[in-house]
């Protein structure tokens, strides 16, 4: 277990060495291997050098046995030529030499090498055998007394034999020693290159492997450390960190695995950082839109956030009118002041509006350019074009032209169809709102302001100290007019007198329609005199205006008091109202002023009417059916 958990950590150990060190120790370990097999070669070759010392040795034994037998041979011949001169003599001497001879042999015997050294030595002890039998026979020959036989013998052809066989052996020992000697020498010769040569080859093999180590650790860890530098600077936010490693091995594509992954990650920041910076338009467009309580100020914030996200581009915002038939340039943004300048007249002529979303044109001289941008008689020009609609239905369109086929990026068109939804969305809200405003303050059969907000109007003249005169008036005996030509006789009649009326105003002043037939007018800055000759105006006029229509003749009577001579809006109406119930009683078609003076002193007692047109009245009648058939609330303006 101890040693699965050590062999473990060793393990572990060696897989966390950083490359280099991994390759240093495996090049470590070879180059050991080759040391050793190195260091064996030559302990291999100084043993052979040993063993060949010592077979040196054994043939020079050898060699100086042989000489030693060589001399004892003639030692021998020597002794034996001598005693059987010399006879009658002893064989002293004769037998010492052949002591001397056989104590040679048997060297011989003990250095013999091979068979043939062998062979030879049993040949030379055979030719002594031989030659010890003719001595016996010399001998024998002396003792007979034949000393010339014994002569002879000496001389015969096995003592020669034996003479020569002796030198023979002794010349064949040197002639071997010397061959056995040069190749002693040549293994020497050998021995010695061989471990020059061992030498040379570990050094090389030595540098090969230190050299070649260095370069494929270099080759291995430089392009490992640049991927590695890359990766590092990537975490810490450098996406264009990219590993600058070439090549086809496992580094290379690991450094273009890398690279890519970069690539993508920096095309990811790129769509993120985009999609914050749309989203961040969107709603800084959002917010201003929202803040924008009216048409022109959301078109102003829609003309800014044109230039903004079509930069370099000339655009506008063609909207339709309330008809919803025409359009019309409301926005301009870009260099070119005019704009654009898209002639296109109405929403439906207009290719993007019909399609629904945006459509780009990378040229107007392109065939299937938009008419309205070919034949616009401008240079060559690209242009785009996203339709702008509400609640479904198209309001117009944002319009942009550039340079010829240089047409807007996808996220550029992206910026202007989300603008042209948000434009679409709120000025549609106003429109409507206004719209509803417009149908909740005016009146539908003559487009006159009603009563509500006439009270309204009027209250925030008095809280700007105004002067002016306010005049109740009422269309006389138009019962029978009902009766007599009908209702819908009756409501021409109506917007007649309305038409006539308002031709009379000027900026300031103001007519509401009351209620029914009846009439309220403020005259901003004009005193009752002068009310009554612009009431007279609205008489002759209305008078001529029914002379040349087929309407029947109609007058109305009106009721004047200078309201800000009153203590309070409720009083003004109220003596107006009087003036007019005593215009009615002096025979209509008149016009009366209230004294305003008396409702100033009592503001709630009975109104004292002066007349104008020297006709004096009280206040009864009209007044008092008003007072009647109206919510009091209405009636009361600065409560
Ligand atoms: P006077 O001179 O005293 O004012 O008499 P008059 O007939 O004008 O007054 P009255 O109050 O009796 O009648 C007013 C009529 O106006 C009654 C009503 O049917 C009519 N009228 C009110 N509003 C309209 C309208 O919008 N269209 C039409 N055609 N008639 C209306
Ligand atoms: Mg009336
Ligand atoms: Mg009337």
């Amino acid at each position: 277990m101890g040693t699965s958990i050590e062999s473990r950590t060793l393990r572990q150990r060696i897989v966390d060495l950083p490359v280099g060190r991994k390759l240093f120790h495996g090049f470590a370990a070879l180059t050991g291997v080759l040391v050793m097999v190195i260091g064996c070669l030559f302990l291999t070759v100084a043993r052979l050098g040993t063993a060949n010392d010592q077979i040196v040795d054994v043939a020079a034994a050898r060699s100086q046995a042989a000489d030693h037998l060589r001399f004892a041979a003639s030692e021998l011949r020597a002794a034996q030529q001598a005693y059987v001169l010399a006879w009658p003599s002893t064989r002293q001497s004769f037998d010492e030499a052949a002591g001397q001879f056989e104590s040679s042999l048997q060297t011989l015997r003990q250095r013999n090498g091979n068979a043939v050294a062998q062979a030879l030595v049993q040949k030379i002890a055979t030719g002594y055998q031989t030659f010890l039998q003719t001595d016996q026979l010399i001998w024998e020959a002396l003792q007979a007394g034949r000393p010339v036989l014994a002569r002879n013998l000496t001389l015969g052809a096995e003592s020669l034999a034996f003479g020569f066989m002796a030198d023979d052996a002794a010349r064949f020992a040197a002639i071997s020693e010397m061959s056995r000697a040069d190749a002693v020498a040549a293994f020497h010769d050998t021995s010695n290159q061989a471990r020059v040569l061992g030498v040379i080859l570990g050094v090389i093999a030595l540098i090969v492997m230190i050299v070649s180590s260095w370069i494929i650790t270099k080759l291995i860890r430089d392009p490992l450390h640049r991927v590695q530098q890359a990766a590092e600077r990537a975490a810490e936010g450098d996406l264009e960190a990219e590993a600058d490693v070439h090549g086809d091995d496992e580094t290379g594509r690991l450094a273009r695995a890398f690279n890519s992954m970069l690539s993508k990650l920096r095309l990811r920041e790129q769509a993120l950082v985009s999609e914050h910076r749309r989203q961040e338009t969107s709603s800084k467009v959002q917010r201003a839109l929202e803040m924008s309580d009216d048409e022109p100020t959301a078109l102003e914030v829609v003309g800014l956030t044109l230039a903004d996200v079509l930069p370099g581009r000339s655009s506008e915002l063609l909207l339709a009118d309330n008809s919803k038939s025409n359009l019309e340039q409301a926005v301009v943004a870009g260099e070119n002041p005019d704009g654009p300048g898209c002639p296109v007249a109405s929403p439906f002529s207009c290719v993007a509006v019909r399609s629904g979303s945006a459509v780009t044109f990378a040229s107007s001289t392109a065939l299937d350019a938009c008419p309205h941008l070919r034949n616009r008689g401008v240079d060559p020009c690209s242009a785009v074009c996203v339709p702008v609609t509400f609640m479904g239905r198209a309001m117009g369109v944002i319009h942009a032209v550039g340079i010829e086929h240089q047409v807007p990026t996808p996220a550029e068109i992206e910026a202007v169809s989300m603008l042209s939804t948000q434009a679409g969305a709120r000025i549609g809200m106003l429109r409507t709102m206004v719209r509803t405003s417009e149908q909740a303050s005016t009146d539908s059969l003559t487009g006159l302001i009603n009563r509500r907000t006439f009270q309204t109007r009027i209250r925030s003249l008095r809280r700007n100290n105004t002067p002016f005169a306010l005049v109740m008036a009422d269309i006389d005996h138009f019962k029978r007019v009902n009766d007599t030509y009908g209702h819908e006789t009756g409501d021409r009649a109506i917007k007649t007198f309305c038409d006539v009326a308002k031709s009379t105003l000027r900026q300031n002043d103001l007519m509401a329609r009351w209620g029914g037939e009846e009439f309220a007018f403020a005259f901003a800055d004009l005193d009752p005199t002068d009310t009554t000759a612009v009431i007279d105006r609205i008489r002759l006029e209305l008078a001529a205006r029914l002379s040349t229509s087929d309407l029947p003749g109609f007058t109305a009577s009106y009721g004047i008091v200078a309201a800000e001579r009153c203590a309070s809006l409720e009083d003004a109406v109220r003596l107006a109202d009087d003036a007019l119930y005593a215009a009615k009683a002096q025979g209509r078609n008149c016009s009366i002023i209230a004294d305003s003076d008396v409702a100033a002193r009592s503001t709630n007692g009975p109104s004292t009417i002066r007349v104008a047109d020297k006709v004096r009245s009280t206040s009864v009648g009209v007044l008092a059916s008003l007072a009647s058939d109206d919510d009091p609330v209405e009636r009361t303006f600065d409560s």
